[in-house]
């Protein structure tokens, strides 16, 4: 081989493992311009142009060559979006009351999204079916090439085995298979790619990581409830942390009221029963109705109601409870950032102040500087966590995922 052909082949070799990199930061908002992209990846110009090109060619990104946008160098940039005509991947989720399906772009954009109330079943396989079904009638209607699926269960899901282990607000036996279930009605669907399953809370986490308020943070705690129940996820320079068998972070089981109430889990007085959606109704007098979510009747009353004294108490005992829990959890990990979601975003804004004071009072690294506590800002972010489960491999290797 002659020594032109080698450098072609070369610079083929770089400009290909460049894709994903290139896909990433177009993906996350982090490149809004070709001279960004340059930049980012320590590429000539020439090479990322020939990279956006390749992206534009896959059907994934566009490049906007009008001259409006201004370069590092004061020159005028190409500028760089994802493709809103591009491929999508269906998003799934069960949760206490229900499920959702949605299509979701890159750059986490939900297309088109369907919701559906159920009571949901002992079994599995009849669920995530109703889901799938769902999602399968969105990608009809829309017309747009799907590249995957990924679906957010309210239960840790074990590695390598992709079993929920405690399922414990849906009435699912303990390590049922739902990685294969889902997977295999992905594919009776006719829907084409891989499918992924993953903890609802640790794909809100990835996404908000990804799209939302934790973006840029290098050690990112994510504290949430669901409809039921809480959780929590780690996200460290970017990647999900699970433990050893994707079962880390379960915060739902902290105790924070040693004389508190009953849980599911066998221990008592734990975030997951103390400082849930029901346990708020509950300690506000609250009947909880069957009409909507507990997540959603909660999440009124503290938007609408929060005057009323028995309102405000239970609000108070709720944040006082969910400060413990996170003064814990700061002092063991030392994250440079919170975020909450589900009922305990609600709590946040509806008094920030008591929240951070009680964090700070209670926790040795809290205290000393102070850990910014934010909400969560993304609509759906399990939903939007699962896509991107299902993007990974498009991410990871676009020519290889697509081509
Ligand atoms: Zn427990």
């Amino acid at each position: 081989m002659n020594g032109k052909a080698t450098t072609t082949k070369a610079r083929l070799e770089r400009g290909r493992s460049a894709l994903g990199p290139a896909l990433e930061l177009v993906h996350t908002g982090r490149a809004h311009t070709r001279a960004v992209l340059t930049a980012e990846l320590g590429v000539t110009r020439a090479t990322a142009g020939a990279v956006a090109a390749e992206l534009e060619a896959l059907g994934l990104i566009r490049v906007d060559s009008r001259p409006a946008a201004v370069g590092s160098q004061g020159r005028p940039s190409h500028r760089l979006s994802v493709d809103d005509t591009g491929p999508v991947v269906l998003a799934a989720q069960v949760h206490a009351d229900g499920f959702r399906a949605a299509l979701v772009g890159l750059g986490g954009r939900t297309v088109a999204t369907a919701p559906g109330c159920v009571t949901v079943s002992a079994d599995p396989a009849q669920v995530l079916g109703e889901v799938v079904d769902a999602g399968a009638a969105l990608l009809r209607e829309s017309g747009r090439r799907c590249v995957g699926a990924g679906l957010a269960v309210p239960s840790a899901v074990a590695e390598p085995d992709g079993t929920a282990l405690n399922p414990l607000h849906l009435a699912w036996p303990a390590g049922a298979p739902v990685r294969d279930i889902f997977a295999g009605q992905v594919r009776a669907a006719g829907i084409q790619g891989p499918a992924f399953t993953g903890n609802d809370v640790n794909l809100a986490a990835l996404a908000e990581h990804r799209h939302g308020a934790g973006r840029g943070a290098q050690h990112l705690l994510c504290v949430a409830t669901g409809h039921r129940g809480v959780g929590g996820a780690l996200v460290l320079d970017g990647r999900l942390h699970t433990g050893s068998s994707g079962l880390a972070l379960e915060v739902g089981h902290l105790t924070v009221n040693p004389q508190g109430r009953p849980c599911h889990c066998g221990s008592r007085g734990c975030l997951d029963v103390e400082a849930d959606p029901l346990a708020f109704l509950t300690a506000a007098g609250r009947d909880p109705g069957p009409e909507v979510s507990l997540l959603q009747q909660s999440r009124q009353l503290l938007r609408t109601e929060y005057d009323d004294p028995a309102v405000r108490n239970a609000g108070e005992e709720l944040i006082d409870r969910l400060g413990l829990g996170l003064a814990g959890l700061v002092n063991i990990l030392n994250p440079d950032r919170i975020i909450l979601g589900g009922l305990h975003r609600e709590l946040l804004d509806a008094d920030p102040e008591r929240l951070r004071a009680v964090v700070a009072d209670r926790s040795l690294w809290g205290r000393s500087g102070g850990v910014p506590i934010l909400p969560c800002t993304l609509e759906h972010n399990s939903l939007v966590g699962a896509a991107e489960l299902a993007w990974q491999p498009v991410l990871d290797d676009p020519l290889g995922a697509l081509g």
